[in-house]
């Protein structure tokens, strides 16, 4: 079979779910198999998968990552989070992301299905990993108009996104790196997970008092921001 030994990289398709079932580092959409990972494909036992080269692992808790925005539920935002490559590992995501609380965010529709946005892994279970977007470089990086299909642009002064042909105006919770493709690439790898971590703690160590919002309720991107740096 041609498939078997073929390079692939995430999101290439290998073949139709009738052809075969899942196995490592794939994923089936609409009737279809795709590779979730760099790597070689490898068929047996009527399962196909692909395998990583040595030094793949998966995503840990507190790193940045980038996703999708995949479904809009009542209180929860679900993300496909992208595969990276940083310090010579690659990372894998081995399942989705969640974003909980987004009617406590800045604004009621902080992010829409197919955004593009950073986010930071604060937690995870078996199932899925728990997202925040509260720093300043977090949030939508990428949008387009639903209407017209074009890129929306980002207007600093407001802190909107608008599109040039209809006008439609979003209010978002907008990264600081909105579609400034290199920033996001030297932010993810330069970011220091362990050092977040740190100050996540010292956070909730303060939040005991009933007090529940520093990270959930009302903060915005900006405050956060500057809590953090008063606290280095
Ligand atoms: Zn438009």
């Amino acid at each position: 079979m041609e498939i078997i030994g073929k390079i692939v990289i995430p999101g290439e398709r290998l073949s139709t779910e009738e052809e075969f079932a899942t196995s490592d580092n794939t994923f089936i959409e609409e009737g279809s198999i795709y590779s979730s990972s760099t790597g070689k494909v490898d068929v047996k036992g009527g399962k196909i998968s692909v395998i990583s080269p040595k030094g793949a692992r998966p995503f840990k808790k507190g790193m940045l990552v980038l996703g999708k925005i995949t479904d809009d539920l009542r209180s929860v935002l679900f993300v496909k989070i992208e595969n990276q490559d940083k310090d010579n590992i690659s990372y894998k995501a081995l399942k989705n992301g969640k974003i909980i609380n987004k009617h406590s965010m800045e604004t009621d529709k902080p992010f829409e299905i197919g955004d593009i946005i950073l986010a930071r892994i604060i937690d995870e279970d078996k199932n899925i990993y728990e997202l925040n977007t509260y720093e300043p470089e977090c949030g939508v990086v990428y949008s387009k108009c639903h209407t017209c299909n074009i890129p929306l642009s980002h207007d600093k002064d407001y802190n909107v996104l608008y599109c040039d042909i209809c006008h439609a105006r979003k209010h978002k919770k907008i990264s600081t790196l909105y579609n400034d493709m290199k920033a996001i690439e030297e932010k993810l790898l330069n970011d220091k997970p362990e050092e977040h971590e740190r100050h996540r703690r010292f956070n909730r160590a303060e939040e005991g008092h009933g007090r529940q919002g520093r990270y959930d309720r009302h903060d915005s991107g900006r405050q956060y921001h500057r809590n953090t740096r008063y606290r280095d």
